[in-house]
């Protein structure tokens, strides 16, 4: 018998599925536990089920945090960024990054296998869009942190979707893992420390602004010209940026939250100053944060970084302007933590 797999479901999934197999409806609550706010990886942790209820769970689900293995991990020197290649049941693999910040822990998860999109400076997409995660396969990346953090009575207090892959074209599984993460039963991690970051597909920002939720929204901007954006991300051709803006916008206005625009700085291409004045011309008097990224170097793609000086002139110079700004704290530089470099080596040594 093919197994069903039991993370992702909610309570009122969870509620069905037991029922169909004879158990009372309040074990639901209990199974809802110990998947989303105790962790467990196993049915056999499950201590306030019998043994048979256990087995017989046991014999009907798959639990996808106790399924995973770990492919490839790292950890920084500085020890505060810890990176993990997942490897999936059905072969496929993802990564997913678990930070230390002075707030707390928070995870970058994954959103799809591969990614479409074919940024010219990213790793995600090097061998193309293999799939979508399902919920479970969402929750399963937290949740192998979370397994080992609760441990020592830690917890991942974060969540940004921030991962391999576009979550706006895989929406739907995002929000189904986001909202059992964010259950008073379970992690009740509140959306306001949820982050969807999205290279500005604007049918997907529209969606989550009717859904009416208080995540916050990034968007990957990078280049604030048609023409140059058009080189760098295939999907402004899609949707130029001037709509993932405006959709933006409207956004901000349902939740009230700042939208964050991502820019990295690509040396020589849209670090200069004419560059930030573009940046500037768009995003004036919007209700935003620019987060500047030093690019990661992909050896793939051949971008490299700015030096700390332009970084610094291109920052003053939107400071200038009023505009919030900041720059991304580096974080697990030393291991390749840019998204889809690690499985990208890995896909090469398998080549080799
Ligand atoms: N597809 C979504 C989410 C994944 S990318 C999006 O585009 O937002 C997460 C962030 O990492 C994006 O801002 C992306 O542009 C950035 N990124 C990609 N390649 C990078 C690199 N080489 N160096 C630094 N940041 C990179």
């Amino acid at each position: 018998m093919n197994k069903r797999e039991i993370m992702g479901l909610d309570l009122p999934e969870l509620q069905e599925a037991l029922m169909s197999l004879g158990l009372k409806k309040f074990r639901a609550e209990q199974v809802f536990r110990w998947l989303y706010e105790k962790a467990a990886v196993s049915f056999d942790e499950m201590s306030n089920l019998s043994k048979e209820t256990r087995a017989l769970l046991a014999a009907h689900f798959t639990i996808a945090a106790g399924e995973v293995r770990v492919l490839k991990e790292y950890r920084s020197a500085d020890g505060l960024t810890h990176k993990v290649l997942l490897g999936l049941p059905d072969g496929a693999s993802v990564e997913t990054v678990l930070m230390h910040h002075d707030y707390g822990y928070s995870a970058c998860l994954s959103s799809q296998v591969g990614c479409a999109m074919n940024c010219a400076f990213c790793a995600s997409g090097l061998h193309g869009f293999v799939r979508n995660l399902t919920a479970a396969e969402i929750l399963a990346q937290l949740y192998y942190f979370q397994n080992r953090l609760q441990k020592t009575g830690d917890r991942v207090s974060r969540v940004v979707i921030m991962g391999s892959g576009e979550p706006m074209l895989n929406l739907e599984q995002v929000l189904k893992a986001l909202d059992v993460l964010h259950h008073d039963k379970g992690q009740c991690i509140g959306y306001r420390n949820m982050t969807i970051s999205t290279c500005g597909v604007v049918p997907g920002i529209e969606e989550l602004t009717r859904q009416g939720r208080t995540i916050n929204l990034a968007i990957s901007l990078h280049a604030a010209t048609e023409e140059l954006r058009n080189r760098l991300m295939p999907v402004n051709r899609r949707y130029p940026f001037q709509q993932a803006v405006a959709a933006a916008d409207a956004y901000e206005k349902m939740n009230g939250r700042q939208v964050m625009y991502e820019y990295i700085l690509l040396a020589g291409i849209n670090d200069r100053e004419s560059d930030a004045r573009a940046l500037a011309d768009v995003l004036a008097h919007r209700e935003c944060v620019v987060n500047l990224i030093p690019a990661n170097p992909v050896p793939e793609k051949g971008f490299a970084r700015p030096d700390d000086r332009q970084v610094d002139r291109f920052f003053q110079y939107l400071k200038k302007r009023h505009i919030n700004v900041t720059v991304r704290k580096e974080m697990g530089k030393d291991i390749n933590a840019a998204c889809g470099q690690l499985r990208a080596s890995m896909i090469k040594e398998a080549k080799a």
